[in-house]
């Protein structure tokens, strides 16, 4: 099938892959001429594992994937997914304007198309997105009718970075929301070699889906993070509280890490839209999600409370910070807990050193210019007055690398038992 997929980030990239993959031919179309350019070089613009080998053979080998700016290039497909960005707006609302944008652009494109086309979007949007914003604007500027000479689906991706080619291939479930059976039939065939449960819906309970599931995961970090509190208070290891825990089958012990909390391009910008949008668009203020949210904001700088306890006064005091991206395995730093810990530390007068396998270049385009970046770890340690492990990346992992340093860990990156021998250890909640 001829595919084309507008926006080629870490989702749309990796779905364009992954469908091509498949055997399906795919355009990427990007507004970013840079990452056009890099894609068609057989090269990811992002990093995510696996991907760039993939790249490689579907962009130089078998040319079932190249990218393009021009719109009018979706002329030669049937499907156009549409992936761009949905940030956070400053009032914590979603900023629809990326959507806004290529719904627009598609429909001028398929103005001059005869037949029947599907626009299916991957991007997370705020229920009711595609009835009230991406159909209006796709009829208007086609002068097309959907249900008759275009089909809508909302299929959402569910991908973790640093796992999403491998969540591409092997997902959990697929996700359908379609305005007729004809667009859904499509989407089912497109995903024909992918062995997963597919469940068919309408749009906007497709959309709510993908919410309802970002909440789910965000309130069980924010849920255990407050039984680590209690726990560190009475001196209860957390960690076996929830292998107490995982043997009850209702319960498992998946999203129960206990640390600095959820950070990333997802779960804290879709928790404030989907709370902003309760509210003041349906006049329903959440209770529960405004807590996981006030839960998480504290956690991250209970690492710098703890550096005070230690420290004293943070001005002039040299920290290390070690872990730049959200998580390990990726280069986001979308929302990463590091930016805003750094922030408060640079405020206190701190004289910060950073160091990170990934993510230093992304973090040089958001954070102030006085954090001094490092190229490696022992290098970020050196003459260092304490250490915060803020990712848990494996190379962080050796006790002995902080040997008689003051070492404050927000990831259970070190085995605390281990790391009291070798330095002065102190886990955020443990
Ligand atoms: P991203 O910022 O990495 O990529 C978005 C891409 O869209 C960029 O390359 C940008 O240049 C391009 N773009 C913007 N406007 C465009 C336009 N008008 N036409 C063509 N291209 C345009 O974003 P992402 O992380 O891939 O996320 C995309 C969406 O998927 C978001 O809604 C996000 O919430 C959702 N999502 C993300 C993840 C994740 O882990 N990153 C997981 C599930 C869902």
């Amino acid at each position: 099938m001829n595919i084309s997929v507008i926006g080629a980030g870490y989702v749309g990239l990796v779905t364009a892959a992954g469908l091509a993959h498949n055997g399906h031919n795919v355009v990427c179309i990007d507004i970013d001429r840079y990452k056009v350019n890099t894609i068609n070089r057989g090269v990811s613009p992002i990093f995510e594992a696996g991907l760039d080998d993939l790249l490689h053979n579907l962009v130089s080998d078998a040319g079932h994937l190249r990218a393009t700016t021009e719109y009018n290039e979706l002329l030669d497909t049937v499907l156009t997914f549409i992936c761009v960005g949905t940030p956070s707006n400053s009032d914590g609302s979603i900023d629809l304007g990326y959507i806004r944008d290529s719904a627009k652009r598609i429909g001028k494109a398929l103005e001059s198309k005869k037949n029947y086309h599907i626009v299916a979007t991957r991007s997370t949007i705020i229920p009711g997105t595609t009835k009230d914003v991406i159909i209006p604007l796709l009829e208007k500027y086609s002068k097309r009718k959907v249900g008759k000479d275009i089909g809508i689906a909302y299929n959402p991706e569910f991908l973790q970075e640093g796992k999403a080619v491998q969540a591409f291939f092997s997902p959990d479930r697929i996700i359908i929301g379609e305005s007729d059976k004809r667009a859904g039939d499509l989407l089912v065939k497109v995903y024909k070699d992918i062995v997963a449960p597919v469940f068919r819906t309408d749009i906007t309970t497709a959309e709510m889906i993908k919410y309802a599931s970002n909440a789910f995961l965000a309130t069980k970090i924010s849920f255990i993070n407050e039984i680590a509190n209690i726990c560190q208070k009475l001196g209860a290891d957390v960690y076996d509280v929830v292998k107490g825990l995982s043997f009850d089958y209702r319960i498992g012990d998946k999203f129960l890490s206990a640390g600095i909390g959820f950070g990333g391009s997802c779960l804290p910008k879709d928790l404030r839209a989907l709370v902003y949008a309760s509210a003041n668009r349906l006049d329903y203020p959440t209770a529960l999600l405004k807590a996981v949210l006030d839960v998480n904001e504290a956690q991250a700088l209970k690492l710098v409370e703890i550096a005070e306890q230690k420290l004293g006064d943070l001005d002039g005091r040299k920290i290390t910070v070690l872990g730049l991206a959200f998580k390990p395995d990726t280069d986001d730093v979308r929302d990463a807990p590091a930016i805003r810990i750094i922030r408060v530390l640079l405020e206190k007068g701190a004289v910060v050193k950073a160091y990170d396998p990934e993510a230093m270049e992304n973090a040089k385009n958001v954070l102030p210019k006085e954090v001094r970046y490092c190229k490696s770890v022992k290098n970020a340690i050196s003459g260092s007055e304490c250490v915060l492990i803020v990712t848990e990346w494996d190379e962080f992992r050796d006790e002995n690398i902080y040997r008689n340093k003051i070492v404050i860990d927000g990831r259970r990156a070190l085995e605390p038992r281990k790391a009291k021998v070798v330095c002065d250890y102190q886990g955020v909640c443990w």
